[in-house]
């Protein structure tokens, strides 16, 4: 048994086999064969010759397409890893490990290239030579894995799936109905898999460092997302203890569901409401089973990805026509694109020393790619004629951007209204506060925008200097930090001062120990990853908004990030034990 800890992104208690996946391929290691026959050795074997014989055929089509065109040393390299797919050395050992010892060829090739490794260590010449070694593995494990790849997506067993980080290309393939829970080594509570896990409320724990070298595909693994633990191959005890926790949990979310028809409104009659925030339109069935009663964040970067890294004005409009479709008159704000740093990076921006604080986002479709601004403001504009449709521009920093994006909005209004096309001219144009000049400025940039709606995710990555996606400085990645209080205050106080509306979206809005001193800051829209709308809606309809002013009195006079949190949480298990202890 290895219990491991992580960051806990999802709260829930599951059990099933772990489904291991590589950073960049899929990656399943088993090490030995489910049946330790001499048919089944026989036909891993023959797995492995097609694997290598492609791998040598892909290696000799490299060699011919670029000789002449290289140095006579890297010719040589890849004349000797040709050679290293027959020699005869390492085929016997993959052979007996196979047939005798009933090793996966994966494992066998590994440990094998392990032993050369070490070997290739000891001497300076072939030292020089391990990113080649490094190389021949990966690529027969690519030829051999590449079978299984196809088949990941037929995956028709409930598993675990274990990753180094999950790409939203690779998000995107995962069949996620026979999806448990997600476990990772990188990531934050903001990261990609963190914000997937949530809008689907599937169990996650990510930033467990190397949990994948820990892990063997199709061992027994408990997620406990509320704790932020993993164990693999529990003892009998630890899964009879947690089996009963699951079950627990199950009736917790069944009391979730009986909530899903009624307001989220205080003891004292304030309402709240709550909207989701999504990444591709097929997320608001859920959204909405979930309980939101619009939109508040659609993330449009995520159309986004390697196969379609330019999509057309069309591929825009119909994205959103289909959003306001699905939404049926409720409110759908679309984000413009936030491209660039932890989202999808455009040709272009991809050597950036400093990517967070770069040509990104606003920036990149301002100054960089007017074009393809243009193209997505006037597919918003035009899906805005079928349903009450808002813009929010993401990570404004200064009067300036808003204004020239503003116009730009204009600009195009003007040649919809040439063409013909209808839209609806007064369509809200909001920013968020996602950046701590907008924040410190913001009773200014209340004045020429629609409405604010708070990114905490970027704004205590910007205020406190620490990477959202760096498992390494999570620790310092603390919302409760005195400083982002202070800057919500600023900015909540300058939207009612100026009469606009004020939202938050960072994934703080769905955690409920946030929620009393948000309702006591005077919130009353807060959009959040839909499956976290039923315990934030049952735990607004168990306060006052009277003692949620309380409550912001006492936090504005804790003077750091621990005693706040811990305030905090106190008060949130009074509130709903449930969320604590199950
Ligand atoms: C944020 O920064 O808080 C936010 C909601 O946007 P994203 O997480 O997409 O950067
Ligand atoms: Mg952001």
């Amino acid at each position: 048994m290895k219990i491991r800890r992580g960051i806990p992104v999802v709260d829930g208690v599951v059990i099933g086999e772990a489904y291991i996946l590589d950073g960049e391929h899929y990656r399943v290691t088993q090490r030995f064969l489910k049946a330790k026959t001499a048919e089944a050795a026989e036909q891993e074997w023959q797995r492995f010759e097609a694997a290598a014989a492609a791998a040598r055929r892909e290696t000799e089509r490299i060699k011919e397409q670029i000789s002449g065109e290289v140095s006579s040393e890297v010719a040589s390299i890849l004349n000797y890893l040709a050679l290293l797919y027959e020699d005869p050395d390492f085929i016997d050992y993959v052979r007996r490990r196979v047939t005798k010892d009933f090793f996966t060829a994966e494992h066998a090739i590994s440990r094998k290239v392990s032993i050369y490794r070490k070997e290739w260590e000891r001497h300076e010449v072939t030292r020089a030579r391990l990113a080649d070694l490094d190389d021949f593995e990966r690529q027969l494990l690519r030829f051999l894995l590449g079978e299984q790849q196809r088949t990941l997506s037929d995956l028709q067993k409930p598993v675990i799936v274990i990753a180094r980080d999950l790409t939203p290309s690779q998000a995107a393939s995962l069949p996620l109905e026979w999806v448990r829970g997600f476990v990772t080594d990188a990531g934050g509570k903001t990261s990609h898999t963190a914000i997937l896990a949530q809008s689907r409320r599937i169990p996650a724990v990510v930033g467990l460092g190397s949990i994948t070298g820990d892990a063997v595909g199709g061992e027994l693994v408990i997620l406990d997302g509320r704790e932020g633990r993993v164990i693999i191959d529990p003892d009998p005890q630890t899964l009879a203890k947690y089996q009963d926790r699951q079950e627990r949990f199950a009736r917790y979310l069944l009391e979730l569901d009986e909530l899903r028809t009624l307001p989220a409104e205080t003891r004292d009659g304030h309402l709240v409401t709550l909207y989701a925030n999504i990444e591709f339109p097929d997320e608001i069935a859920d959204a909405l089973r979930f309980g939101a009663e619009g939109i508040g964040l659609y993330r449009t970067e995520f159309l986004y990805d390697n196969e379609n890294p330019d999509p057309s004005e069309e591929d825009h409009y119909l994205a959103y026509s289909r959003a306001v479709e699905l939404l049926g008159g409720r409110p759908l704000v679309i984000r413009t694109l936030d491209l660039g740093a932890d989202k999808f990076v455009p040709d272009g921006l991809q050597h950036e020393k400093n990517p967070f604080l770069g040509c990104r986002s606003i920036r990149y479709c301002l100054l960089e790619r007017r074009d393809v601004f243009w193209r997505q403001l006037r597919a918003i504009l035009r899906a805005s004629a079928r349903g009450d449709v808002r813009i929010m521009l993401p990570m404004i920093s200064s009067l300036e951007e808003l204004l020239e994006a503003k116009s730009t909005i204009e600009e195009v209004k003007q040649e919809l209204r040439r063409e013909g096309h209808p839209f609806r001219e007064e369509l809200p144009v909001g920013i968020m506060i996602e950046v701590p000049s907008a924040a410190l400025l913001a009773d200014v940039l209340a004045q020429y925008a629609d409405f604010f709606s708070i990114g905490t995710n970027d704004l205590v990555q910007y205020t406190l200097a620490v990477d959202r996606v760096n498992a390494k400085v999570a620790p310092l990645y603390q919302p409760t930090h005195p400083a982002i209080f202070r800057l919500l205050l600023t900015t909540i106080e300058a939207a009612r001062r100026q009469k606009i509306p004020v939202s938050i979206c960072g994934e703080l809005s769905g955690e409920p120990h946030f929620t009393l001193p948000l309702v006591g800051l005077g919130m009353r829209d807060l959009s959040m990853a839909s499956s976290t709308i039923p315990k934030i809606k049952r735990f607004i309809r168990r306060i006052s908004a009277l003692e949620a002013g309380r409550a912001v009195d006492a936090v504005l006079t804790i003077q750091n990030a621990t005693e706040t949190l811990e305030y905090l949480n106190e008060k949130a298990r009074e509130i709903d034990p449930a969320l604590y202890g199950l």
